[in-house]
């Protein structure tokens, strides 16, 4: 899977961190480090973290490339 956090609204509320911390890595008060590739098994992880992000950061999979076009049927 893919994600992509908005680092512009991410505020550093470490929700994420918390719900899957092999994916997402707060350093300092609000630098936030993620995998933007992480594997299968956290999947469900990330899912979470995403629905528990206050600010809707983090974008999972299909939605990280929606927008992009028209393409996809
Ligand atoms: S939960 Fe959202 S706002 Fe909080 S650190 Fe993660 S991406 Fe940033």
């Amino acid at each position: 899977m893919q994600i992509v956090v908005d680092l512009n609204r991410c505020q550093g509320y470490a929700q994420c961190v918390f719900l899957a911390p092999r994916v997402f890595e707060l350093h300092g008060e609000e630098a936030l480090l993620y995998a933007p590739a992480p594997p299968e098994e956290q999947a469900e992880r990330v899912r979470r973290a995403a629905a528990a992000c206050p600010v809707q950061a983090i974008l999972v999979g299909e939605q990280a490339g929606a927008g992009a076009g028209t393409d996809v049927r």
